[in-house]
């Protein structure tokens, strides 16, 4: 075993996922994040199957579930005039499909079981106040230098710090930074009685208007309401500029259906989140040091994959570092096996982007194309994502003949 741990920065979904991955092998793990504490923004999160492939293999699915909702469906319906014209079984059928549910979750309840998970393992460390400023691969080991001029010494370096990562331009120097959509995402957590009640019900909701979109579902066992609107700022309005955007909100919803003009008083206009994006990079590691997550594949949070893909990230890594080789040579195997992927993600949820917030006859064509299809067309359309059967790609990522990993 190496002496040196394997350094992680970054406490969010991804990087707690991978310190357990890696962790759950024997091999020491240091994860530092910056903030003082690992706390999450507190709304909720969908979890796909293929995220819970992975979970149930490094032992925490049941764990995750137990603070988990799962919904009947999801509906996606026109935001102007209220018609659905999707809908995909989201209970038992999709059990049966791909052998794990579709779950939605509090993202702290998520935190939550991963920081215990993290704790509970010797092997993992987990350190707060800790800023990554700058790295350095010595060929050797890295030296990972915090904001405040401390130093540490790591077998490698995994930057799982999200999409603004410090580590990413460092590592490919010239990388184009996350771009904007262009569109600015508002969140609700409210509980369910305030909610009016014709407008709960135990489905995601997908209300697609043409600048705008609103997606809601209940979460901790039907108490909370988790709502999240999403609306195109003009190019005259700088996306920074926090009194622009939030007037141009109160207006864009104006043609929108009833339903969703009921819902806008429970939106939070304090905090809006840039919808960004990251150019598919070429490569995601180098030497020691390599990406995850959304530092690697930041993408729009249309399929709600971002952290299912750094879930995934997290199990093939420790994998290839649990194998025989070079950190080098695990590394790129990492990179190998997951940067089509990932990357293929990043363009089905641009591609989705898209036909939610379809405008003129692409509105008609998207109630054409989706409106005819049954639940087991969507999931013959989803297989290449959520299954884990033998063949395919999920299946691959979770071939692990190693007999380190504790929970396997
Ligand atoms: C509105 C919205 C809804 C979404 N819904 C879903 C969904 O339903 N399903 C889904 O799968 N995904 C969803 N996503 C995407 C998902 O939130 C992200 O893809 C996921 O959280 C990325 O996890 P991560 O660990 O890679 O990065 P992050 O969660 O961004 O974590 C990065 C961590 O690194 C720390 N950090 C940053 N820089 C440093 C540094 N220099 N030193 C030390 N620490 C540092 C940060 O403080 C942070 O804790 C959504 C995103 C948005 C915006």
């Amino acid at each position: 075993m190496n002496e040196q741990p394997v350094i992680i920065t970054g406490g969010g979904i991804g990087g707690l996922t991978t310190a357990i991955a890696i962790g759950q092998t024997g091999r020491a793990v240091l994860l530092v994040e910056r903030a003082p504490r690992f706390e999450p923004i507190g709304y909720g999160i969908q979890i796909g199957p293929n995220a819970l492939h992975v979970l149930e293999r490094l032992g925490l699915a049941q764990e995750v579930l137990a603070h988990s909702s799962i919904l009947d469906r999801g509906i996606l319906s026109d935001a102007l005039n209220n018609t659905p014209f999707a809908e995909l079984p989201m209970g038992e059928a999709l059990i049966a499909r791909f052998g794990q549910p579709y779950a939605v979750i509090h993202r702290g309840d998520l935190h939550e079981v991963l920081v215990a998970a993290c704790e509970a393992l010797p092997s993992v460390q987990l350190r707060n106040d800790f800023e990554v400023a700058g790295i350095e691969d010595t060929g050797t080991k890295v030296i990972v230098t915090a904001t405040d001029g401390t130093h540490l010494d790591g077998a490698c370096l995994i930057a799982a710090d999200g999409i603004w990562s410090t580590i990413r331009n460092q590592l490919f120097p010239g990388t184009p930074p996350p771009f904007t959509s262009r569109y600015a995402a508002f969140r609700c957590l409210r509980p369910v009685e305030e909610i009016p009640a014709h407008l709960v019900s135990n489905v995601v909701n997908l209300r697609c208007g043409d600048d705008f979109h609103m997606i809601h579902y209940p979460l901790r066992n039907g108490t909370l309401f988790n709502l999240v609107a999403g609306m195109r700022v003009p190019d005259h309005i700088a996306m920074d500029d926090r009194d622009g955007v939030v007037a141009h909100f109160e207006g864009v919803f104006a043609n929108a259906s009833d339903e969703v003009r009921q819902l806008l008083p429970f939106i939070d206009r304090s905090r809006f989140w840039a919808v960004s994006n990251l150019i598919p990079l070429h490569r995601w590691t180098k030497g020691r040091v390599a990406l995850t997550g959304d530092s690697a594949h930041a993408m729009v949070q249309a399929m709600a994959q971002g952290a299912c893909q750094a879930i995934e990230d997290a199990f093939v890594m420790a994998k290839h570092l649990d194998g025989a080789g070079t950190i080098e040579t695990a590394f790129a195997r990492f990179e190998e096996e997951r940067r089509s992927r990932a990357t293929y993600v990043q363009y089905r949820s641009l591609f989705m982007w898209e036909l939610i917030h379809a405008r003129g006859g692409w509105r008609d064509l998207r109630k054409e194309q989706l409106g005819s299809m049954t639940g087991e067309d969507f999931f013959a359309q989803l297989d290449w994502l959520y299954s884990a059967a033998p063949g395919s790609k999920l299946a691959d990522e979770l071939s692990w003949a190693a007999t380190t990993q504790a929970a396997a």
